[in-house]
């Protein structure tokens, strides 16, 4: 597995964007990470491979302390893979208020086939915020053969829990 590596940069249109990679856990340091940050700041969480409870606390600390500095930041996470989806819905703080998930993963299984694919949920897509409400359409995806389907792996009111 490797090791945790955060990387800042300053996308097209002029926002921070921080790519995280690897593991989460008593080696994921955010202190050489800038904090002076525009009115948003993107997380992109694709290549995060495990989080434990060392690690999420060092992210929930790190990013308070951000919120606080920075009151009127808005947050963007994308691309969270199910162990950030997990936590997002079992851990307070660990999405700052008024954040916004713009994209999430879910797993897929076919049970006649045995096999699992992984597909990207996407705001204004699969899911959209409609006068304050979310609406969430949980799409099937077709497997191999004509009599059977893939559908999520995941326990639907526990997984897609943090969009209410
Ligand atoms: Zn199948």
């Amino acid at each position: 597995m490797s090791g945790f590596k955060i990387t800042s940069k300053i996308d097209d249109n002029m926002k921070t964007r921080l790519q995280i990679d690897g593991a989460m856990d008593e080696h994921s340091d955010y202190s050489s990470i800038e904090t002076k940050f525009t009115d948003e700041v993107v997380f992109d969480f694709d290549n995060v491979e495990h989080i434990n409870s060392t690690g999420i606390k060092h992210w929930v600390q790190w990013v308070a302390s951000i919120h606080e500095a920075n009151p009127n930041l808005k947050f963007f996470f994308v691309n969270c893979p199910k162990p950030i989806v997990d936590q997002i819905n079992m851990v307070d703080g660990f999405l700052p208020e008024g954040s916004i998930v713009k994209s999430f993963k879910v797993p897929y299984f076919c049970e006649v086939c045995d096999k699992d694919i992984t597909t990207t949920f996407v705001l204004g897509r699969e899911y959209n915020i409609v006068d304050g409400k979310v609406k969430l359409e949980v799409p099937d995806n077709t497997c191999d053969r004509g009599d059977c389907e893939m559908e999520p792996d995941v326990v639907e009111q526990k997984y897609f829990k943090f969009l209410k």
